[in-house]
Order: C-alpha cells, then structure tokens, then sequence
C-alpha cells in the first residue's frame, strides 16, 4: 500500500555521518502507520554545517530530529533548552519542537533504563561492572547512579578515560560509590554477583566473535548482563556470560526504546504496550534481513 503523503504530512529524520545502515527510518514509520499519524521519517547525510542543518530543519517545520554520530555532543550548542538528563549526560540524541528551537534530549539513556527494566536485568542495590568509557558508557553509568546500584566499577582500554568518567559521576553523585580498574584489575573485584553493561564497539559485526574480557575469572561473577550491540544479536561477551551460567541479552530493546521514547516525545502519545512486542519482533526480523 502506498502512503498518503499530502499537505498535512508532518517530516521527522535522523542526521548523521554516516547514516545509511540506520535502522531509525523503519523504527518510526512503522510507529505512525500503526498509531494512525500523518508522518513520515527519513535520514539525512549531515557531512558538515551541523548548525545551519538544525536552523533549516526548524525554518522547514520539521516536527522531531534525531541525531546520531558524530553529533551527539556537538548539536548541544544549537538548541534552545536542554533536559537534565541529557545535559548531565553531555550528549542529545533526539530535538523535540519548542517555541524559538529545540529542546535536545538523551533518549538512549531512557531507552537503556527501559529495555533493562524489561528484561529484569537488575540496577538497584547490585554492584555494576561497566565496560567502556564513551559516550553510549556514560549515559549507563548515569543510569547506573541515578538508579540507585550499590556501586559502579568502569573497566576501559584507556584507563585514564575510564578515571575521567568515574570522576565526573562521582561529581554528580558525591554518595555514589564509582571507580575506574583496568582490564588486567577487573579479575580481581571483590566476588559478588554483578550486573555487566558492555557499553564498548568490541564484538560487533563485522568484527565479530571476540570481547576485550578474556579473563574466565570474571565471568564467574556476573549474574545479569546487557550488551548493548545488537549485532550480532549474540555477542562474544553475551556468550561466554551464558557459558559461565548468567543471563545476558543484547542492545535491541535499547535501540527500540529510545526510538520510542522520542516518538512519543515528538508526538505527545503513549505507544501501546501489545504493539510494542509487535514492533520489537518485526524490528528483529528486519535486522535479520539486513545480516
Ligand atoms: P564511543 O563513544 O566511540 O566509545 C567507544 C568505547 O569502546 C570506548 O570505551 C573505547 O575505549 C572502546 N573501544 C573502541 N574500540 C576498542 C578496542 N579496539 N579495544 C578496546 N576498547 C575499544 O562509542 P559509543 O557511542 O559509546 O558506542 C559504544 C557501543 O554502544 C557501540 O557498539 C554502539 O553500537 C552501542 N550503542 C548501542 C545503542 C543501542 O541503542 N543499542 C545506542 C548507543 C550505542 P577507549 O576509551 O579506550 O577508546
């Protein structure tokens, strides 16, 4: 069937560099061929010129933008007001229309609190190990002291980022306990059963099947972990998490939901929980299709 595009029709996209192998384009119309909105959503190949791409797509009336890499920390400057969340964080992904501009949020950050929730994979009260230092680890490690975890141990090739992050957390969250270990210390944390968030590049396709955490010992320790590459929708790390007797799930869910989270942001709606699994199993298959 092909859509109605008329007068009415209200523009939203994602800008990045790159941006062909998005998968936000199907997220989003599938969201308004199912609740029924006259919406279209399409990707833009930003190459530079950040700032007059955000101007334009207000002057056009563009409803919502997200944005992608290598933008998340650059777009800051060219929005009118920005969420808490995101400014702690020190990353937008998502502009939503306001009066004057946009207003950016971290939908990311959202997503992962949600799809984790979702997947009993737990934060509160449990010691959390945290793979990786950039801007996807930050927004966890956020979530990690704003969701009340018992503690937060960050394990980073680059140690000294790794301290960085740690330090910026413990700026925000003076109580919070955090600290940053190199991969040679991460088997030697004191046993108790962790949740991991592997918030690193490492193992996702086309460089597939390895991990940085070879140390077996390690895996011994994490109970609960969440990998948030989704391709593979199974990583070397999920894997070896289930060989040591964990549960461990990948990035999908996280992907769905900050997309989600800013359509119903843009939109001013709540997407139905029944179309949720719906769009979550056909998001799957298209990720299939794509290999
Ligand atoms: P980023 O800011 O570039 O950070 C990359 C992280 O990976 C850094 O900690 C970096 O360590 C580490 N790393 C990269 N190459 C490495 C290597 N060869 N050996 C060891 N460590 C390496 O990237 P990001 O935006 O945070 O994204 C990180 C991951 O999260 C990606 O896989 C991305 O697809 C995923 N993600 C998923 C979602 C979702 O919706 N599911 C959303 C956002 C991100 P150094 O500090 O030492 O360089």
């Amino acid at each position: 069937m092909i859509k109605k595009i008329d007068g009415t029709t209200r523009l939203c996209g994602v800008m990045g560099n790159p941006i062909a192998h998005t998968l936000s384009p199907f997220i989003h119309n599938a969201l308004a061929e199912k609740m029924g909105q006259n919406l279209v959503y399409v990707a833009f190949h930003v190459k530079e010129r950040l700032a007059d791409a955000v101007k334009g797509a207000y002057a056009l009336n563009v409803l919502g933008m997200n944005v992608t890499v290598p933008y998340k920390s650059e777009v800051m400057q060219s929005l009118v007001e920005i969420d808490e969340a995101a400014r702690s964080i020190g990353a937008v992904n998502t502009l939503v229309r306001v009066d004057g501009g946009y207003k950016g949020y971290n939908t990311d950050y959202y997503g992962l609190g949600r799809a984790m929730q979702e997947d009993g994979v737990t934060l509160k009260e449990k010691p959390v190990l945290l793979l990786g230092a950039g801007g996807a680890a930050k927004a966890a490690a956020y979530l990690c002291a704003s969701m009340s975890a018992n503690e937060l141990y960050i394990v980073n090739r680059s140690l000294d980022k790794g301290e960085a992050l740690a330090a910026y957390i413990a700026k925000c969250f003076p109580q919070f306990p955090v600290k940053a270990v190199s991969l040679s210390e991460a088997a030697s944390l004191p046993r108790q059963n962790y949740t991991a968030i592997q918030a690193t590049n490492i193992g996702m396709f086309p460089n597939a099947g390895v991990t940085q955490l070879n140390e077996a010992g390690v895996y011994d320790r994490i109970d609960e972990a969440i990998d948030l590459i989704f391709n593979p929708a199974e990583t070397e790390f999920m894997k070896r998490v289930k060989q040591a007797g964990g549960r461990s799930v990948n990035g999908l869910k996280m992907l769905l939901y900050q997309g989600v989270t800013a359509y119903e942001l843009w939109n001013d709606v709540k997407v139905e929980e029944s179309f949720l699994k719906e769009l979550y199993a056909l998001l799957k298959k298209e990720l299939e299709s794509h290999g």
